[in-house]
């Protein structure tokens, strides 16, 4: 039983964001995996929805001439994974988002509402704060981009007011233009579980690949949003790829991190996992880049 007021289907984002205006109470619905278990619930009953599902516009992947990825909020999980576009040049998202749930959800779910209910396990979340994703959001006075890391403003909050839309994910040609990637999601069983811990990579070697020339680490559920760990990237530059590197990286993402107990994991076992999913995730990442270690 799903107890709606009602659903209003858009027409456009233009009809989208007077809708919600017009209803201050009314929230966005796009697949609805998150939103429907809510309602259903009971957390959110007799809510107004706004449906942006059939907005055609907010859907697919394309790469314009400056090589900039876009991605539109509304593109399912499986679609990301099989597009040529994102095989050929941010494998590491497919791989990361493939491991959402299982088929169906990974049908009908969509990148947007995975990053905009907030949740820090979200399994896009991690690896778009390594590819340093830039966000567009429209409301009723046009369009802004901001910083992934902008975006959450504290467990299951993001920036957005009412009226505006999550319109477009970007990431530019310089934060996946000679960049290997590799994400690690550590959860209790292999299937239909979220992250207990969620690790994503991407570097870059010098051009005779013994050092890191770049590196972005980015976790999910290891605070209370996503988040990057720059003192940890900082420390490995230009270091050679060595055993000496590696535990350096994983005993100062361990110090950057901030998990919580949880009846899922505990505080310990989640540094623990920092430690070692970043040094994996790492050795991945340089392996896809033709590194040796
Ligand atoms: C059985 C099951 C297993 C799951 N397993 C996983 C998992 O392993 N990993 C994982 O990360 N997630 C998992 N999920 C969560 C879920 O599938 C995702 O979070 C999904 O991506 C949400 O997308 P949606 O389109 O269905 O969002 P909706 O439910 O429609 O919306 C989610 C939230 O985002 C907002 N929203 C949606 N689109 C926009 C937009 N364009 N602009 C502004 N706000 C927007 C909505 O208002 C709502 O608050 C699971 C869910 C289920 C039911």
């Amino acid at each position: 039983m799903y107890d709606i007021e009602n659903i209003y289907q858009a027409t456009s984002v233009k009809d989208a964001i007077e809708q919600l205006l017009a209803k201050p109470d009314a929230l966005i619905i796009a697949g609805g995996s998150d939103i429907l278990i809510k309602i259903h619930n009971g957390k959110l009953s007799g809510c107004s929805l706004v449906s942006i599902y059939g907005l055609d516009e907010l859907r697919g992947i394309s790469i314009d001439d400056d090589g900039r990825i876009k991605i539109g909020p509304l593109t399912s999980f499986s679609h990301i994974t099989n597009d040529e576009i994102i095989k050929k040049h941010i494998p590491v998202l497919g791989e990361a988002v493939d491991q959402v749930g299982g088929p169906q959800i990974r049908n009908i779910g969509t990148i947007g509402g995975n990053i905009s209910n907030g949740v820090t396990s979200a399994d896009s979340a991690s690896t778009l704060f390594a590819l340093n994703a830039q966000l567009e959001i429209t409301g009723i006075d046009g369009k802004r981009i901001i910083p992934i890391s902008d975006y959450y403003i504290g467990p299951g909050k993001v920036v957005l007011k009412q009226g505006e839309i999550l319109t477009a994910i970007y990431i530019t040609k310089e934060n996946y233009q000679g960049f290997t990637g590799c994400y690690i999601k550590y959860a209790m069983r292999n299937a239909m579980d979220i992250a207990t811990l969620g690790c994503s990579v991407t570097c870059k070697l010098s051009e005779d690949k013994t050092k890191i020339k770049d590196v972005h680490l980015a976790y999910g559920v290891a605070g209370p949003v996503p988040m990057r760990c720059p003192e940890t990237e900082k420390l490995i530059i230009d270091m050679e790829i060595s055993d000496e590197m590696f535990e350096k990286f994983g005993a100062m993402a361990m110090e950057e991190v901030n998990p919580r107990d949880s009846w899922r994991a505990s505080k310990t076992l989640r540094l623990q996992l920092a430690k070692e999913l970043s040094k994996r995730a790492l050795k991945q990442a340089i392996i896809k880049s033709g590194g040796v270690l």
